[in-house]
């Protein structure tokens, strides 16, 4: 996106709403190659033009990935009258558009993309695509053996079809951990799958979606920007 006017850049990071912009642009505060420019219409080149604003450049960015370690109790909405939103949590936000790619439940922690790339979205969510998502599960009972197989195999969970093939790796010695990958998102598909199989998750958390892990470094409640590699790869 190359031509664009001058008040949907800056409002698009950040520097205010339109109407703010239009103000700011009135008292010849920002530059456009190094003159002055005062008309909210103005259209500008995103990728070569130099903005500044009180001299400081404004560099756009058409999209924002970030990786959120979501804390329970979070909503994965945009908005919400009550709760926090994975929205909220993102302080150095700059667009306006930024979106949760899928859902996590409300107590649901763990790995989140957040971003304003639709494409991508749309190719990350598309249940044709059968992108893995891999889930910590901590269970209230012990895993029953005999569940084990119908588990990966496809377990009945009250919809239509059994589940698709998932991977299952007990990894404590009571068998209360675990950790599930699937590779379809049906509503609360994990909690599900555990309660056929005479369980309940008592706590889950994703580990990664596709070709992106959570990082280990992020503490519950943080989140990061995702490195060019973390895009690329996921594109
Ligand atoms: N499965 C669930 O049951 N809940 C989630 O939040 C994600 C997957």
């Amino acid at each position: 996106m190359a031509q664009i006017r001058i008040d949907k850049y800056l409002a698009d990071m950040g520097i205010g709403t339109r109407s703010e912009v239009k103000k700011i642009l009135k008292s010849g505060q920002v530059t456009l190659n190094g003159e002055k420019i005062k008309k909210p219409e103005q259209k500008i080149n995103s990728e070569t033009d130099e903005v500044l604003v009180n001299q400081k450049p404004v560099v756009y960015q058409e999209f924002e990935y970030y990786m959120l370690n979501k804390a329970g109790g979070v909503v994965s909405a945009t908005k919400d009258k009550k709760e926090k939103t994975v929205l909220d949590c993102i302080d150095s936000k700059k667009r306006k558009d930024l979106f949760p790619v899928g859902r996590l439940d409300k107590d649901t922690e763990g790995l989140l993309l957040i971003t304003n790339d639709g494409e991508l979205a749309h190719r990350l969510l598309s249940p044709k695509k059968h992108v893995d998502k891999t889930y910590f599960v901590k269970l209230r009972e012990p895993l029953k053996q005999e569940y084990e197989a119908a588990l990966e195999n496809g377990i009945d969970i009250g919809e239509e079809a059994l589940t698709l093939p998932a991977k299952l790796e007990i990894c404590s010695e009571d068998r209360k951990n675990c950790l599930l990958t699937i590779h379809e998102g049906k509503f609360h598909q994990v909690k599900r799958m555990f309660q056929s199989a005479e369980n309940e998750v008592v706590f889950l958390k994703r580990m990664s979606m596709g070709s992106l892990t959570l990082d280990k470094a992020l503490e519950t409640g943080q989140y990061r920007p995702l490195t060019q590699e973390e895009i690329e790869r996921l594109k």
